[in-house]
């Protein structure tokens, strides 16, 4: 048997069903009318959020990047919970102003913006996160013809990266931000361009884990700040400290010590160099507010044996969500966290491997794990579904469309 990843906190069974805010998932199944469904929990969200209101210093914001999930509801709900949203698309764009969210709350970050999406955020009064020269000239000739003053951020490509995380943003040649060597002058030349000046971005990485690891690259980030700063001569209103906080998904995998990251981090506050004094600094997190949150239910449709193995072949699968069936950043396949969710409470009986619709062998739920014995019309749950799922999988493989999708 393999193991499977950690179930996230706040899930129980009543009469042996998985419960999602507050009722079980056959009600949410039934009332959404078909599966597959992505359920998320906007309890789990608010006490995800409120937990980091309490561990941060109270000087630091807590944006939400968009990317992680879009979906309409749940941008209602971030819009009363943080203080920013950070987009990479004029699609995104499109996305949170359809939210009704304030574009002088959303920064766009991402290379290779085109001038109709940098035309588009120029007149929305969004901070572009500019990353490269060329970019903030487009910009800024952009800006002239429209008669509006942008607001103009750089992002930094630091020369650190952060230890441990799944995803490499920063360290080395990246074709994210502006090498830190050559931002001092590109300051200098946004701000002598009469645009609002509004700081540095500056991240690192994601999916960290390792609690002293992300308080190293946030105090990183801290003094590349100050440096640059300096060497520019221009204030700093504005830093984006990146995010990087990681959620467990795999089996040994363990949350991030969220209060220690908040004293390191408080401790640097208390000690800032003048240079910073006036700063507003915010981090951006994506997966560490929402994944948790989320659980992808699917229903099995056939139950097979094949030379002694166990499949429950569900309506589901990889075109829903990618990433747990081990193909979007992971080297090694590993099982995320998943259960039968019509008998959650149940104790394992054997071992299944839990397969999607696709006809490819790479469309595998969970390889080999413990489970009650299901059958045919059980629901599966496969947890961590509140990020990078429904938007980061390729729904139209196989002609399949997309999953149900409710916050709940
Ligand atoms: C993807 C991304 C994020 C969010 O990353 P998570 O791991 O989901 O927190 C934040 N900022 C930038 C610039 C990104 O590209």
């Amino acid at each position: 048997m393999k193991p499977l990843g950690p179930i996230p906190a706040g899930f129980e069974a009543a009469r042996g069903v998985l419960v999602v805010g507050g009722r079980p998932v056959t009600d949410w199944v039934e009332q959404a009318g078909d599966t597959p469904l992505f359920l998320y929990s906007a309890n789990l969200v608010r006490r995800r959020v409120a937990d980091i209101r309490v561990a941060m210093p109270e000087r630091l914001a807590l944006h939400y990047a968009v990317k992680a999930n879009p979906f309409p509801p749940l941008l209602s709900l971030m819009d009363g919970l943080v203080d920013g949203f950070d987009i990479a698309s004029g699609g995104e764009l499109a996305i949170v102003r359809a939210a009704g969210i304030d574009p002088a709350q959303v920064s766009f970050a991402g290379p290779g913006k085109r001038d109709r999406e940098l035309d588009a955020a120029i007149r929305a009064g969004v901070t572009l996160n500019l990353e490269s020269e060329a970019e903030a000239r487009r910009a800024i000739g952009i800006a002239e013809t429209l008669g509006v003053t942008p607001r103009l951020a750089i992002r930094v490509n630091p020369d650190f990266d952060l230890k441990g995380s799944g995803m490499k943003m920063g360290g080395g040649a990246k074709p994210f931000g502006i090498d830190a060597a050559r931002v001092p002058e590109l300051v200098r030349e946004v701000v002598s361009s009469g645009a609002e000046w509004r700081g540095f971005h500056i991240f690192a990485g994601s999916q960290a884990l390792d609690a002293s690891a992300i308080a190293e690259t946030q105090g990183q980030a801290l003094d590349l700040a100050a440096r640059l700063a300096e060497e520019s001569g221009a204030a700093l209103p504005h830093c984006n400290l990146g995010g990087g906080l990681g959620i467990p998904y795999f089996p040994g995998d363990t949350p991030v010590d969220l209060a220690l990251v908040g004293e390191r981090l408080a401790e640097r506050f208390e000690r800032l160099p003048d240079v910073l004094h006036e700063t507003a600094f915010c981090i951006e997190l994506g997966r560490y507010l929402v994944g948790e949150s989320g659980v992808y239910i699917a229903r099995v449709i056939d139950r097979k044996e094949s030379h002694g193995e166990v499949f429950l072949v569900t309506d589901g699968g990889l075109h829903h969500q990618l990433a747990a069936s081990g193909n979007f950043g992971t080297v090694v396949r590993r099982n995320y966290p998943s259960a039968i969710a019509t008998r959650f409470d149940a104790p394992v009986e054997e071992e299944a491997s839990i397969v999607g619709c696709l006809c490819t062998p790479l469309d595998k739920l969970a390889d080999k794990g413990g489970f009650p014995r299901a059958e045919v019309g059980d629901l599966v749950a496969v947890f961590c579904a509140g990020a990078y799922g429904a938007s980061a999988s390729p729904a139209q493989f196989l002609g399949q469309g997309a999953a149900l999708e409710m916050l709940v």
